[in-house]
């Protein structure tokens, strides 16, 4: 099953697509993730796409297409695969419709109010890239494998509310665009991990009927 998942900065996608994956055996892609990858390594992607992940902006879409189309060409994605972060511009959807078949738009639907507090108080494991919250951190130790726990700069406040602007401007026309394609299902993501967790579930066995 091909899977987009859509939804704000910090609406959960990372979290939940870790957990789906496991469950389905399939990868997920995460496009943020993997510029956080390249920018690590010093990449000429990476080194690219911090420009614009600084400040919030989306990194051009054919840079992001071309690193996903070569992504989505790798074997363990021929049964399947979580995209987590892309598309986000109907271009990229365009471009993403040329090269695979989507089966489900997944969107996970949370207020601004929670994700304003969800994205402050992330912190990711510079380790793992596990995410926590603050306010479930004992100390700045990843509770799975001890690493480092930091938080990203683009989850800063001045740029997480422009890129909240930035998503319900180029990234909210896509739910319209997967509802006309008839492979939109949404998840009421406004309750705890757990509740969010089985929403996003019985959203996609919605789709798969
Ligand atoms: P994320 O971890 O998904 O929140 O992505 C972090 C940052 O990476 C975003 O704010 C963008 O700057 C960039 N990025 C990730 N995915 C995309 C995408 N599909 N298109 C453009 N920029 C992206």
């Amino acid at each position: 099953m091909n899977i987009v998942f859509l939804g704000p900065p910090g609406a959960g996608k990372g979290t939940h697509a870790q957990r789906l994956m496991k469950e389905l055996g399939i990868p997920q892609i995460s496009t943020g993730d993997m510029f956080r990858r390249a920018i690590r390594e010093q990449t000429p992607t990476g080194l690219d796409a911090k420009r614009y992940i600084d400040k919030g902006e989306l990194v051009p879409d054919e840079v992001v297409v071309a690193m996903v189309k070569e992504r989505l060409a790798e074997p363990d994605c021929q049964h399947g695969y979580i995209l987590d972060g892309f598309p986000r511009t109907v271009a990229q959807a365009e471009a993403l419709d040329q090269i695979a078949h989507i089966d489900v738009a997944l969107n996970i639907d949370t207020p601004d109010d929670i994700i304003i507090d969800r994205l402050s108080g992330r912190r990711v494991c510079a380790e793992c890239g596990g995410t926590y919250h603050t306010s479930l951190l004992k100390e700045d130790k990843c509770p799975a494998c001890g690493g480092a726990v930091y938080q990203r700069d683009d989850d800063k406040p001045e740029t997480v509310t422009n890129r909240l602007a930035v998503y319900q401007e180029k990234t909210a026309p896509l739910i319209d665009y997967y509802q006309k394609k008839g492979i939109l299902s949404t998840a009421d993501c406004r309750g705890t991990i757990e509740e969010n967790y089985r929403a996003v579930k019985a959203a996609l066995e919605a789709k798969k009927q």
